[in-house]
C-alpha cells in the first residue's frame, strides 16, 4: 500500500463530492461537484479563484486529453493553493507547480479506480482516463514503486 498526502487529499475531496466512478470524472460532473465555472476560450488555460467563487478556462485549440490534464492540474491550484501564483516567489511558485502536477496525476488517475481493472499499461490508464500517454506513463511509474504488478495484475 501508499499513501502520500496529495494522494489523501485527492481521495477525501473525491469522497465528499461522492466522486467514486469513472462517469463522475467527466468534467462537466466534476466542476459542478467542485462548483466551478467551466469555461472554454481560445486562449491558454487558466484558472481563477475570487472569494468563493471559481472559474476553470479551458483552451478549446487542444485536444480533449490534453484539456483534461489542464483542468486536474488547475483544480490542484484552486484546491491546494490559496495564494495568487502570479505574486508568489520563484521557488514558492515552482513548489505550487510540482504540487499541482503531482494533484493532477493522482486526480485524472485515482488509485480506487485503477485497482480495479484486470489489466494495468500506460495505455490502458492514457485510453481510459483520456490523459496524454506521457502523463499515464508518469502515473505508472508512481504506482509500480509502491505496489507489485505481474502481468499487468495489482497483486
Ligand atoms: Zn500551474
Amino acid at each position: 500500500m501508499f499513501h502520500s498526502t496529495i494522494r489523501q487529499i485527492v481521495n477525501e475531496a473525491y469522497k465528499k463530492r461522492n466522486i467514486c466512478s469513472l462517469n463522475d470524472l467527466s468534467l462537466e460532473t466534476l466542476s459542478r461537484r467542485f462548483m466551478i465555472d467551466l469555461d472554454y476560450s481560445y486562449s491558454q488555460t487558466s484558472s481563477l479563484q475570487i472569494g468563493h467563487y471559481k472559474l476553470i478556462s479551458l483552451d478549446k485549440r487542444i485536444p480533449s486529453h490534453y484539456q483534461r490534464w489542464d483542468f486536474f492540474h488547475e483544480l490542484g491550484h484552486i484546491l491546494l493553493h490559496n495564494i495568487d501564483q502570479k505574486k508568489a516567489l520563484k521557488g514558492v511558485s515552482f513548489f505550487m507547480e510540482l504540487q499541482a502536477y503531482r494533484f493532477a496525476l493522482h486526480a485524472s488517475m485515482p488509485y480506487f479506480l485503477i485497482k480495479k481493472f484486470c489489466e494495468i499499461t500506460p495505455y490502458t490508464l492514457s485510453y481510459v482516463f483520456n490523459i496524454p500517454i506521457f502523463f499515464a506513463e508518469r502515473r505508472m511509474d508512481q504506482i509500480k514503486a509502491h505496489i507489485t504488478i505481474k502481468g499487468g495484475k495489482i497483486i
